[in-house]
């Protein structure tokens, strides 16, 4: 009850929206280890870049798979960004295979995925998380800190899991950092074709106020309130407005970034 309360007061407070109520939405489409080639990933890219021109209060960042940044290499748009969907958090030395941020600098990036799900299943500890935040957050990139469960319980050891994942991955972060990282609520049972089930708006408001709380106890509730909270997880054209009413920030989409038929209907659903 406390929770709810301090979440209500809160959310309705967020800094993200004015007091006419304009706010842009963050769309992150993350297109994974696809598409399988150059050619169909510019004709992804050319879209989204028609896409761009008609879109009001969203905006599009494409987190694209390395190989195929360079298309984004002259993007000078105001709807439509550049992200990576990781980074190599090391910086001085010879790294055979990985890709080192001062490179990526050179591009257009201005946006990182860090922390999915998929990632962690690769390895990617809290600790090895908590480098890349750090170090994405000094080279003034946007971290989209991605943080979920992999089941839900009864007795609540999912918030004890998240909560986790918050501490230890904004461990030693300057405070004043914060507000620069988006946070993207991914349950793993609802991410990507093995998805047990679509999340509902009531778990989604649930962990949205939980998570401004964690960052309240943190950091106060001035910080927690202008943090962005986004959704992802099987979203698509039938429920993207579910989540934006339940005062998602943005959507994080994965399958149907793909798809330009998909995404452009979720990008008219609301
Ligand atoms: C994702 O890649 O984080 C994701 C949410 O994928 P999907 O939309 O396919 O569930």
């Amino acid at each position: 009850m406390e929770l709810l309360v301090l979440g209500v007061l809160i959310l309705g407070k967020s800094q993200n929206s004015d007091i006419i109520g304009y706010m842009e939405h963050l769309i992150i489409a993350n297109w994974k280890s696809n598409p399988i080639n150059l050619k169909e990933a510019n004709n992804i890219f050319s879209n989204y870049l028609k896409l761009g021109k008609k879109l009001k209060n969203k905006k599009i960042i494409a987190c694209l798979p390395y190989l195929y940044l360079l298309l984004g290499e002259k993007l000078k748009s105001n709807k439509i960004f550049l992200g990576t969907q990781n980074i190599f958090p090391e910086t001085n030395g010879s790294f055979t295979g990985e890709i080192k941020i001062d490179m990526l600098k050179n591009l257009n990036i201005n946006y990182a995925i860090v922390g999915h799900s998929e990632r962690r299943k690769l390895g990617d500890s809290n600790e090895y998380i908590n480098k890349q935040i750090s170090l994405i957050l000094k080279n003034k990139i946007t971290p989209i800190f991605c943080i979920g469960e992999q089941k839900r319980d009864h007795d609540g050891k999912y918030l004890s899991f998240v909560k986790e994942q918050i501490i230890k991955g904004l461990n030693d972060i300057n405070k004043n950092y914060i507000k620069n990282i988006i946070f993207a609520y991914e349950p793993v049972w609802a991410i990507g074709s093995d998805a047990i089930r679509e999340a509902t708006k009531e778990e989604f408001i649930e962990m949205k106020i939980y998570i401004r709380k964690i960052l309240s106890d943190l950091y106060g509730s001035k910080i927690a309130s202008s943090v962005k909270i986004i959704y992802g997880g099987s979203v698509n054209s039938k429920n993207a407005k579910i989540f934006i009413d339940a005062s998602a920030d943005g959507l994080l989409i994965g399958r149907d970034s793909l798809n330009i038929k998909n995404f452009e209907s979720i990008l008219n659903s609301f």
